[in-house]
């Protein structure tokens, strides 16, 4: 599937599965994941707690605690480069390297004992291999890069003398460390105030045009989602219900799952007659894999569900940038192209 940017893929995922070894089960928790990401183009991966966005990302990476997780099928190419067969000394260097990450709570991710500018530094030095002075004088540069004020002051702080958006700045510094040619950013703005997060999504998107970083937003919040992505992957219960660009899946969602996260957001009003006394939500809860999975995951919470929906569907490609994995799809104009 082409970047919406019309340049080609940088990242490209295909068929990627994880299994779980379980009391003595596999469990099946990414099934068929494929996507792509141009330069400069911003993904969006969205869904529920639990449907397998963040496990999609340390998949990426290799960081999947194995055992009990284990890659079984897929490929997982970086200008070409499978990074599941690469050895695990390559695999090291691109972590923090080629692919950076940035976490929801920098509070856990950061080491409290050690100031901000010993951490930027390591992983400057670890990567780069230049002196401890060099590597110091570039985290005061990225501290600056990221609009931390007085960075050469508070390059010698400790975490917690920094607010929540201060500390997610860094992280951002840390990941930007050796210039990414792809960040994950897992959840980056969950836990910071609407202002914060906005001035995060501006910082993001300024390192995007400067270096032109592939991102790839993992969220549950599709007001982050509509902020930030070009295109938007919807994952339900560990796979790829439904794919297309911002404008596509906000303006005509046809899977029922992602129409059911669109209504659920609130939305603003000009006549208070419009309010909605109480968001829609969608009944019921995601399923748990442990009881295996047949037909269609999202069946037994779906407003459309019929007989036929107890085989799984396939994706039905609707477009260039556009795919739906539901039997309602395949009955329009769609091309079937696999399971
Ligand atoms: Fe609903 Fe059937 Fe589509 Fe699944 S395949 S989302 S159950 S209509």
């Amino acid at each position: 599937m082409p970047a919406v940017t019309g340049k080609p893929p940088v990242l490209e995922v295909d068929g990627l599965c994880v299994d779980f070894a379980v009391r003595r089960k596999q469990v099946r928790v990414l099934s068929d994941i494929s996507f792509t990401v141009g330069r400069g183009e911003t993904l969006g991966i969205i869904g529920e707690s639990g449907c397998g966005k963040s496990m999609t990302a340390l998949a990426l990476l290799r960081m999947i605690p194995s055992p009990p997780g284990r890659i079984t099928a897929g490929r997982v190419l970086l200008d070409g480069e499978d990074l599941i067969q690469v050895p695990e000394k390559r695999i090291r260097a691109i972590r923090g390297g080629e692919i950076s990450m940035v976490f929801q709570e920098p509070m856990t991710s950061l080491n409290p004992v050690y100031t901000i500018g010993n951490q930027i530094a390591e992983t400057i030095r670890r990567h780069k291999g230049i002196s401890g002075a060099a590597a110091w004088k570039e985290a005061v540069d990225l501290l600056d890069m990221v609009h931390i004020p007085a960075p050469e002051r508070r390059v010698h702080e400790y975490p917690h003398h920094l607010s929540g958006g201060m500390r997610q700045r860094v992280m951002i510094a840390m990941a930007l460390a050796c210039e990414p040619t792809v960040l994950l950013a897992d959840e980056p703005t969950t836990a910071l105030d609407v202002t914060v997060q906005a001035q995060i999504f501006d910082l993001l998107r300024e390192i995007q045009e400067v270096h032109g970083t592939c991102i790839v937003l993992i969220t549950h919040d599709f007001g982050a989602v509509s902020e930030m992505a070009d295109r938007v992957l919807v994952m339900y219960a560990g796979h790829k219900v439904e794919e297309g660009t911002l404008d596509e899946i906000s303006g005509e969602p046809r899977h029922p799952y992602t129409q059911g996260l669109l209504r659920s957001m609130p939305e603003i009003v000009d006549d208070p007659a419009d309010i909605r006394e109480r968001l829609p939500e969608i009944p019921g809860t995601v399923p748990d894999l442990l009881r295996g999975l047949e037909g269609c995951p999202f069946a037994p919470r779906c407003p459309s569900a019929m007989p036929k929906c107890r085989d799984r569907p396939g994706y039905t490609r609707l477009g260039d940038h556009r795919s739906v994995k539901c039997w309602l799809a395949s009955e329009g104009t769609g091309d079937r192209v696999g399971s």
